[in-house]
């Protein structure tokens, strides 16, 4: 069958929206109509080429999304026809297909990984699927594929917040953002949010944030051990893919503290810490997708949602079709946008 998707085909390059062919499901494979995409930096990222060459091109691009079940190919359990799924880049139960192969009209073949999600259809391995709720919609939905996941994940699993913790959160993305908004819906009663961008700081206490600091015109730490009386945080949590928030992250805490790095630096690039302040008992973790359990964790968020304690309108600030999606990416790159859902 045909699909109209947006192709990468080289870095540094808009995508390409093109009509390919898709062939049927495979072996653990899943044809999902999609009907609504995020867009996060890990595919401005892959489009930049800052994690060095890219030797999949031309290939299929988008790792959250959520739709429903069209076809299965043999020895998928997990779902069937029909189902409104959520779909992750990060790995659940069943069988892991990690690749399959696409054509546009010239007959060139589009390499696809085991999730795309910036095209109408797409052929997804079973193991990138968790089923949710018909009740749930869509463009929230998708939010449930990669921003919430790791943004509440890290609230969640990585440090298991405990409300009387204080908490920083740099960089007020899509995964800051969920971050955020998950530490809000447990009750956490000190969330400092800390941006570049004023309207990111303002969206931020309306999510949630007890707090708010300026990192380009205010002294992060200073501000920060203001507000903790001079302890600093229990925890701060990296979002922002910032050397400087990186090493204020870190410098911000205090002596039993955690600091999270879920950003990503350019390919190469360092931090520098104190090491000292390991000795005297400040930590620093990283995390892997907020160490999400796509099976448990996704359902969770959604019943969350469907009960009204996780708010997860709220992280959608724009909305484009998928003709817009390299005005869109443009627009995520100076900053301005939270979460941009591609509506198939
Ligand atoms: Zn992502």
């Amino acid at each position: 069958m045909k699909t109209k998707a947006a192709v990468l085909y080289e870095q540094n390059q808009p995508l390409v929206i093109e009509e390919i062919t898709i062939p049927e499901p495979m072996e653990g494979q899943v044809l999902v109509k999609i009907i609504a995409s995020g867009i996060c930096r890990t595919q401005i990222n892959e489009i930049k080429g800052e994690k060095g060459p890219d030797k999949f091109l031309p290939h299929t691009i988008g790792h959250e999304g959520a739709g429903i079940v069209q076809r299965v190919g043999r020895k998928v359990k997990k779902v069937k026809a029909g189902d409104h799924v959520v779909l992750t880049w990060i790995k659940g139960i069943g069988l892991d297909i990690s690749s399959s192969k696409y054509e546009n009209n010239k007959g060139v073949a589009i390499n696809s990984g085991a999730i795309s999600t910036f095209m109408e259809y797409a052929i997804i391995s079973e193991n990138r699927l968790v089923v949710i709720p018909d009740e749930m919609p869509f463009n929230e939905a998708a939010l449930l594929g990669c921003a919430i996941p790791t943004g509440a994940g890290i609230i969640k699993n990585s440090i298991n917040l405990n409300k009387e913790k204080s908490i920083s959160i740099f960089g007020i993305g899509g995964i800051g953002a969920s971050a955020l908004l998950y530490a809000s819906s447990i009750g956490c009663s000190k969330i400092i949010a800390v941006d570049v961008n004023e309207k990111k700081l303002k969206f931020a206490m309306d999510i949630g944030a007890t707090q708010t600091i300026n990192s380009k015109t205010e002294n992060v730490i200073s501000r920060i051990k203001e507000i903790t009386d001079n302890n600093g945080t229990d925890y701060a949590v990296e979002c922002s893919g910032k050397k400087e928030a990186m090493e204020a992250a870190f410098a911000s805490i205090n002596n039993k503290g955690t600091a999270v790095i879920a950003g990503n630096l350019k390919y190469g690039e360092k931090i520098s810490i104190n090491p000292f302040d390991l000795i005297l008992g400040k930590k620093i973790i990283g995390t892997w997708g907020g160490e999400t359990k796509p099976d448990t964790d996704i359902p969770l968020y959604a019943k969350m949602f469907l009960s009204g304690r996780l708010k997860l309108g709220k992280l959608i600030t724009h909305k484009f079709n998928l003709e817009e999606i390299n005005e869109a990416i443009n627009l995520i790159e100076k900053g301005e946008v939270v979460r941009a859902i591609i509506e198939l």
